[in-house]
């Protein structure tokens, strides 16, 4: 497959992973992790067990390497791989999902069944998913902001500095299972974390992890909900999180909704072996 957005190595990039299926260890290992409450780590252990290879314009990764070829990849491309995994395991790409109209609140099921006899499948294909794909990650991400961040000293309130430019690396999945590791239970502070560890420059300069820890997640937590939500859709630029339309049986609405993907990684996860009910003999 070619990942959402490539992965930078050791001053190489590599855009493609030969996904494999995941054999029942891999899917042990995964629902254990995904079980303990670590979900980056789950999607980690699968990676690891699916990827045959990565490659790019300067070689190929395989074998030990690979590993920790994928701590470094982008979330978005880890989270697609994963995906891709679970469709080549299952050997299925239909995602279900369910959509709520806005007008109305009813809900539009994507599925798959039988009526009368007839299949239908209005489920959506992850291999047919048009995804826009960004080969080398090495600009990062960089915004303007339009309404400038003060940060304060917290004693005396003076300004510090005044953040009206920052470019962040795109977030890896090792950055993600760090980020989770000091915010478990809160997912915004998650992000917020997740976000200053991959901060590269604010105002043009260098940012170092004294300026990180002292007011990286201060930023994010001050800066204007219009600018993070900027920041969040170029983030999603990148991402099989794609918008598709979806129309509401009841009222006729026509409207968009990212793609439901919750449930599709976690389809061929944590499947408990069916439990026989023997027939209990005579007590
Ligand atoms: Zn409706």
């Amino acid at each position: 497959m070619k990942l959402p957005v490539g992965v930078e190595l050791d001053g190489s990039v590599y855009t493609e992973v030969k996904v494999g299926r995941a054999d029942s260890l891999v899917i042990a290992k995964t629902t254990e992790e995904a079980e303990r409450g670590n979900p980056y780590s789950a999607i980690l252990e699968w990676n690891v067990g699916i990827t045959e290879n990565l490659s790019g314009d300067s070689g190929t990764i395989e074998g030990a390497e690979i590993r920790r070829a994928l701590r470094f990849m982008p979330f978005e491309s880890a989270f697609a791989l994963a995906c891709y995994g679970m469709a080549e395991t299952k050997k299925d790409d239909s995602i279900s999902g369910e959509y709520a109209c806005p007008k109305c609140g009813s809900i539009v099921k994507a599925e798959r069944g039988e009526t009368d006899g007839i299949e239908f499948d209005d489920t959506d294909h992850l291999y047919a998913l048009d995804i826009e794909t960004l080969d080398d990650p090495r600009a990062g991400i960089a915004i303007t902001l339009e309404y400038p961040v003060e940060l304060k000293r917290r004693d005396s309130g003076e300004v510090i500095e005044t953040v009206e430019s920052f470019v962040m690396d795109w977030p890896t999945l090792d950055q993600c299972i760090r980020a989770h590791q000091k915010c478990p239970d809160a997912e915004m502070r998650m992000q917020f974390a997740l976000y200053s560890s991959a901060l590269r420059t604010i105002n043009g300069k260098p940012c170092d992890a004294t300026w990180k820890s002292a007011f990286g997640t201060r930023f994010f937590e001050k800066m204007d909900a219009e600018d993070m939500a900027t920041l969040n859709e170029e983030m999603k630029r990148y991402s099989i999180n794609v918008t598709r339309e979806r129309i509401c049986m009841k009222c006729k609405t026509h409207f968009d909704a990212p793609i439901d993907l919750n449930g599709f990684f976690a389809s061929g996860l944590s499947k408990k072996a069916p439990r026989r009910d023997r027939p209990s003999r005579g007590q």
